[in-house]
């Protein structure tokens, strides 16, 4: 058989030419500038505090971290604990949270940790980390992002 008699054999599925752009958006990263830029778009068109960003070169692109704004870590935990965090690390807690990421972050972690950042600001204080409200949160996140980066899926 010629190679392009082999050619004509491939399936021509449209799943299978869907499936690329889906799985290169879902490894997509960014660096720390972009990231940045991105979580500052996103709080700007939901009317939210930005929150502080904190990079380290040595955090894997799939995880990430998001702090509460000290007064809902107040509520949270409890202003005694908050007290005592700021004087054992001598600084004091995230005015208006924290995000906390790779320098280089895939662009599905960024909008988890953004979808955590809206819960806090926009939602009632004690809705689940990860339930249905933070997974609407992480759409909004994705599609805003998906929109400046010029995507047209996303996942
Ligand atoms: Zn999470």
């Amino acid at each position: 058989m010629s190679p392009t008699e082999d050619h004509t054999m491939q399936p021509k599925t449209s799943e299978s030419t869907k499936r690329i752009p889906r799985h290169e958006h879902r490894v997509r990263t960014v660096e720390s500038g972009e990231a940045r830029e991105l979580v500052r778009v996103v709080s700007k068109r939901f009317g939210v505090m930005e929150p502080d960003m904190a990079f380290n070169r040595r955090r894997r692109t799939d995880t990430g971290q998001c702090w509460a704004p000290r007064w809902l870590a107040i509520e949270q935990y409890g202003e005694g604990r908050i007290d005592t965090w700021e004087q054992h690390h001598r600084r004091t807690y995230p005015q208006n949270g924290q995000i906390r990421l790779g320098t280089t972050t895939s662009v599905r972690t960024l909008a988890h940790e953004l979808g955590h950042h809206l819960v806090h600001l926009l939602e009632p204080a004690r809705t689940p980390a990860h339930g249905k409200v933070w997974v609407a949160r992480f759409d909004d996140a994705m599609e805003l992002i998906a929109e400046r980066l010029g995507a047209t899926i996303r996942d």
